[in-house]
């Protein structure tokens, strides 16, 4: 069976490819690299010893989509492509707009064309907004967000709904994914954002190494435990195997679902700086600063739907996420 993973050089991708690759898909890679290194497609053959097809394009491109499908039999699709970066969308909303929306759209009317049916949509909590108490359950409101990233996200699991819905016979999984971190056992995969992170375990990460003096912690007079802000955080690895078993419930079960994927725990920013430091024995220096815009004092996911629907639940713990995550950052600095 071939699997399109749409982003497949990115971060979350990358680790489903692999995923996918050693339960016996085949898998086919369409990723602008935008965001993402070529020898990730290397890594990733290193890894499960089968190299992945990829096509170094953007998934917004009709052309290219045309190509894809008319040269392998694509049953289903895992879609990754988009930009990621919060705060950058609220620099260039239009482009974020444009990328994101487009390559939906394009890979829907390829798959129209193709009698491809069967998509998981890599979702996030974003779409939960800034009303709802957590935990979040699937049935509550998701039709907000705080950033043209995540409004882009409400958009297109409204477009696909919609898509779905004229389609009795398509099956479309959206998955809310709460906080990845971490990254493969191998050291050979993991979060690698171009220029200086945005997302808290590749700055303590860049700080470890010494690439970055110091973190500031956004804020430590949240209405907490310690006053920084709460979040579920999963390992990439656990996040990955999630998109299998979504895929395999999709094949049985056409319709529209939503599903958190998350730990259903939540860690603070302090927390997860001690769990670091006591993972890897290396010191992370930070200060308190201000708070940063949008962010909520406290998200995590009710994760039963997970557990019921696909019988997945995570299995890898903080001290591994930390310990795979810096992992990475040694291996790839060296
Ligand atoms: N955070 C921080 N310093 C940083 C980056 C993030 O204190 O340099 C905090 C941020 O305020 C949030 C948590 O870490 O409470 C997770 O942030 P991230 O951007 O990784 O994910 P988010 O949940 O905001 O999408």
């Amino acid at each position: 069976m071939s699997i399109l993973v749409t982003g497949g050089a990115g971060y979350i991708g990358s680790h489903t490819a692999v995923e996918l690759l050693q339960a016996g898909y085949d898998v086919v890679i369409v990723d602008n690299l935008s965001n993402a290194r070529a020898d990730v497609i290397d890594r990733i053959e290193k890894i499960t010893g089968r190299r992945p097809a990829f096509y170094h394009a953007s998934c917004a491109d009709p052309k290219e989509l045309e190509r894809i499908f008319s040269r392998h039999t694509i049953d289903a699709v895992i879609h990754f492509a988009g930009f990621k970066a919060v705060g950058e969308s609220c620099r260039k909303p239009l482009q974020y707009y444009r990328n994101n929306l487009d390559s939906t759209l394009c890979l829907l009317e390829a798959m129209e064309r193709f009698g491809c049916r069967r998509l998981v949509f890599s979702s996030s909590a974003t779409v939960y907004g800034m009303n709802n108490p957590v935990p979040y359950v699937e049935t509550m409101p998701a039709l907000s967000s705080s950033s043209p990233y995540g409004w882009t996200k409400v958009m297109n699991e409204r477009i696909l709904t919609d898509y779905a819905a004229v389609h009795p016979d398509a099956s479309v999984i959206l998955l809310r994914y709460f906080n990845p971190i971490g990254g493969h056992a191998s050291g050979l995969l993991g979060d690698d954002p171009n220029g200086i992170p945005n997302n808290l375990m590749p700055y303590v990460c860049r700080v470890a190494a010494g690439q970055l003096e110091k973190l500031t912690i956004f804020g430590n007079d949240y209405p907490t435990p310690d006053g920084t802000c709460l979040r579920d955080y999963l390992h990439v690895v656990d996040l990955a195997k999630g998109h299998l078993r979504a895929l395999d419930y999709a094949g049985t079960h056409p319709g529209v679902e939503a599903i958190n994927l998350g730990t259903g725990k939540s860690v603070s920013v302090l927390e997860l700086v001690r769990a670091f430091q006591n993972a890897t024995g290396v010191r992370v220096p930070y200060v308190m600063g201000p708070r940063r815009d949008g962010d909520l004092p406290e998200v995590w996911a009710d994760c039963s739907k997970a557990k019921r629907l696909l019988g997945w639940q995570t299995e890898l713990d903080m001290e591994e996420m930390c310990r795979s995550a810096w992992n990475f950052v040694k291996r790839h600095e060296a």
